[in-house]
């Protein structure tokens, strides 16, 4: 389904026809430059300027009930009375941007009179509009800038990833095949507040009644998929014997084959295994779940529902790039050389690959079955996020760090499994000191193609708390920040 946004300018009929015209004219224009600059990733529908209250109100039900529309983008060319919105605000149930442009980039100071200035007056009429969306306390985007600039196309692009999070969030459907692992706090949470504060679906099935489609996977079908796994990625044999080793690997084509199946079947995009919890699964699913994320399922290990639905939601909102699952694993804690070795037993995203992916297979330390077969590769360098829902009780808490991926520093021939390479902003002594502060969980979903302010934005949407973690962040300030939340958010 294509997405699209609404654009209107808002005024009233006070101005004349004249004016009018200008102000419609102005608008289309700006919709024509947004959709032809190569910046903005949807479509945006330029809209009738927006003068009457019965207007605004019709304006904003159309775009609640047509389901490609993800938002709506509001500009108040001249002077649009405020109270004239509130009934429309009132329903508008899409994700607002409140774009503080006006049409003329540079004051015409030698022609400026005050006709130009009645038709140019968004420095104040874009006040007045702010004033009740505040007033209201509507979440919402807004964009200062003149409309031509690339930044402020670029932070409307921006804004378009989170509405597509906040309008899509109550399609992320997540099944799981185990419980949390036994004893494990952090991956807990309320169910039935994750379908009323986000609109998830989490359910549960028997392990054995997703066995039963791996089982019924045909040798054809496998032998296919295997084919194409040695076609596609390098196949580290270290030794093991070539028959044997395919073997494994096949095991794993039946259950990407199996598994999707039946997440296709029964409308799920996500899921969460367990690694104590494989009824008759011959391995526990490694290269077979890293390619179900490869294709834009979400994934969370050891019952983690939270994250396995963070992570189907932030593929959305990216289109499916640089999204993983990842387990904080180990530090380097070297003085100038600090950071995190992310990894999880098998289960990371080749979307977020660097260069060769290759097939390994290799023994678990934990669980109790033969060895699976992986897929193994480091990870680009840059900036990117770590995000962790938390459940504190009463609500949840969305806490995000800004991190910078490192190129390892040496080879980790030994390590068989995909792995990332971090520094926590604003350095990994802070930055660690505050997630753990604030709660945040050992498993994370990761983005190289979201931004801190994206899902900060997503959550106030939510209307939940958010701690972000930057190069900005002193502990102390932290400290009295979460305190504060806790009496705001309670
Ligand atoms: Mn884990």
């Amino acid at each position: 389904m294509s997405r699209r946004f609404y654009f209107a300018a808002g005024s009233q009929d006070l101005y004349g026809d004249t004016c009018l015209e200008h102000v419609a004219d102005h608008a289309r224009k700006i919709v024509e430059a947004f959709n032809g600059c190569g910046n903005i990733p949807y479509e945006i529908v330029y809209k009738p300027t927006l003068l009457t209250s019965d207007g605004i109100r019709r304006f904003f039900s159309e775009a609640n009930d047509d389901p490609g529309c993800y938002g709506t983008i509001l500009w108040m060319h001249t002077f649009s009375p405020a109270k004239a919105w509130i009934p429309g605000l009132k329903i508008a149930r899409k994700p607002i941007l409140h774009l503080h442009t006006q049409f003329n980039e540079a004051l015409p100071f030698s022609t400026i009179d005050m006709d130009f200035m009645n038709e140019n007056q968004s420095a104040h009429g874009d006040r007045e509009f702010g004033y009740i969306m505040t007033r209201m306390g509507i979440p919402r985007e807004i964009v200062v800038g003149h409309w031509s600039h690339e930044a402020v196309q670029k932070r409307i692009a921006s804004w378009m990833a989170t509405a597509v999070g906040i309008v899509d969030t109550d399609k992320v459907r997540v099944v799981r095949i185990a419980d949390n692992m036994r004893d494990v706090a952090d991956t807990e949470g309320d169910k039935v507040d994750a379908a009323l504060t986000f609109g998830w679906t989490i359910d549960a099935y028997p392990v054995n009644d997703i066995v039963k489609y791996v089982d019924d996977v045909s040798p054809a079908e496998t032998r296919e998929l295997t084919d194409e796994y040695y076609s596609k990625y390098t196949i580290l044999l270290e030794g093991r014997d070539p028959a044997e080793f395919r073997r494994h690997v096949e095991v794993q084509a039946g259950i990407e084959i199996g598994f999707e199946r039946f997440l296709r079947e029964k409308g799920y995009n996500a899921i969460v295994t367990h690694f104590g919890d494989l009824g008759g699964l011959k391995q526990l699913p490694g290269l077979a779940i890293q390619r179900l994320m490869e294709k834009g399922y979400g994934f969370g290990a050891e019952g983690d529902w939270k994250t396995a639905a963070m992570v189907a939601l932030m593929k959305m909102m990216t289109g499916n790039k640089g999204t993983s699952f990842f387990e904080d694993y180990t530090y380097n804690l070297v003085p100038g050389a600090e950071a995190i070795l992310e990894a999880h037993m098998l289960e990371v995203c080749p979307t977020v690959a660097d260069g060769d992916i290759a097939i390994k297979v290799q023994p678990l330390s934990m669980g109790s079955r033969e060895d699976p077969a992986r897929l193994v590769y480091t990870c680009r360098t840059g900036k990117a996020i770590a995000v962790s829902l938390v459940d504190m009780g009463s609500r949840c808490r969305l806490i995000i760090n800004d991190v910078e991926c490192l190129p390892v520093p040496e080879n980790m021939p030994r390590l068989p499994v995909a792995t990332a390479y971090w520094r926590p902003e604003p350095d990994l002594a802070t930055g660690a000191e505050a997630w753990i502060r604030a709660g945040g969980c050992h498993h994370t979903s990761f983005s190289y193609n979201l931004t801190s302010h994206q899902m900060k934005a997503w959550a106030d949407a939510m209307g939940i708390e958010s701690l972000i973690i930057d190069k900005d962040t002193r502990i102390d300030d932290f400290c009295d920040k979460i305190r504060l939340n806790e009496v705001f958010y309670r």
